[in-house]
Order: C-alpha cells, then structure tokens, then sequence
C-alpha cells in the first residue's frame, strides 16, 4: 500500500510540477497553410507538416507591457499591415509557444512540436517563449517570470532531450553559420534587444546545461 501510495504521490508530483494554461492562438487550417508556404520560400523545403524537432530555446520579450495586447498581437493567423517591417518576408503572423504572464503565469499558445515564427532564420528548429513586457524596450521583466521561465525550459527539455541551445532573441544572428540556420533571403534581417541580456544571465545562472549562441 506504502509503495503504491509512493508511485500515486510520485505521479502527482510531476504532473503538478509545473502549472500550464491553455490559451490557444488561431491555428486553423490557414494558419498550418501559410507555415508550409514560408518554410518553403524561406527554408526551401517542401513539408507534409509543419512538426519540428526543436533543437533550441528563444527568449522573447513583447515589447507591450499588457497580457491581452500582448496575446491578441500573436492569435490572428495572418500578420497586421502594420508590422512593414517583415510584412515582405510572409503574410504569416508571428508567434510563439508559450507566452509567459507578468505574474509568471505560463499560457501555451500552439501545439510545442509546431513551427511558430518568432526568429529569423531559426523557426524550424526552435521552440519560442514570449514574456509580456519590455515596452519601450524597458528591461522590466519580473522575478515571477525568470522563476517561470525556468520552471518551463527545464519541463520543455525533459519533453524534448533534443533541444541544445538557449537564447535571447537578440543572440539569433550568431547562428548564420551554424547549419541549423535555414533563411535563404540574406536581405531579411530585423535588429533585435529582447529580452536583455540581464535576463539572460539571470536564466543562465540556473540553467547551465544548456549551450549558448557562438557568435565568434
Ligand atoms: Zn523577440
């Protein structure tokens, strides 16, 4: 009965280890349509699905400090005109798999083994996490949120033991001569700072299995 009980209280244990919401994003069939079209005419290959085989983590921040802004920014299927700036690359919106409350709570978005568009060059071997904040490109993420941050990639690496890298958006370009780097357009690039590097080296204090982006 002891052992039992051990096994049932073991099982719970893992289950609740970590707490996730399920806030879905728009993926419809047009949205599963428009990532075939990009990971053709970006990275070149004809896919049946758009499943991937995650091999690096990308820390995002929002750039709006509000959770439902932020959320209803990533849920439509196709981008707003008004995002000129990579409105050539695809007509895809942008996304990621996790977007990670103020207070740290974690709401998955999408399916972790789909392909999101949220890193040039990467998305096809990436898994990304979206932290609301960083407006006016403040480093005002909170504690809640690196404690969350850690609870999760540390869940998405026992999910996934493929997965290698972790990185700040803004490290994404040290990955142009790696050969998990895809983009075929060498115009299409976009500047980034998120999420600071304070909070990567706050995350990186903890999670030190991982291996950071070469940008020698
Ligand atoms: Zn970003």
């Amino acid at each position: 009965m002891g052992r039992i009980l051990t096994i049932l209280f073991s099982f719970f244990t893992f289950l609740s280890a970590i707490e996730i919401q399920h806030t879905p994003i728009d993926f419809s069939k047009a949205r599963v349509e428009l990532t075939k079209r990009y990971i053709k005419e970006h990275y070149g290959l004809d896919v049946d699905s758009i499943k991937i085989v995650p091999k690096i983590i990308v820390v995002h921040h929002t750039a709006i400090d509000d959770f439902y802004e932020s959320f209803s920014r990533l849920s439509p299927a196709v981008l707003p005109t008004k995002r000129a700036d990579i409105y050539d690359g695809s007509m895809l919106n942008v996304s990621a798999h996790f977007l990670i409350d103020r207070d740290g709570t974690i709401h998955q978005l999408m399916p972790p083994d789909y392909m999101a568009r949220h890193v040039i060059g990467l998305n096809y071997n990436s898994i990304g996490i979206e932290n609301v904040g960083g407006e006016s490109s403040k480093d005002n993420l909170t504690n809640e949120q690196l404690r969350a941050n850690i609870e999760l990639i540390r869940e998405l690496k026992r999910m996934f033991p493929s997965i290698e890298y972790l990185i700040g958006h803004y490290e994404y370009r040290c990955f142009e001569k790696s050969k998990l780097w895809l983009e075929k357009d060498n115009g299409y690039r976009t500047l980034k700072d998120d999420p600071s590097k304070r909070f990567m080296m706050e995350l990186r204090k903890e999670l030190r299995e991982f291996q950071e982006a070469s940008c020698d």
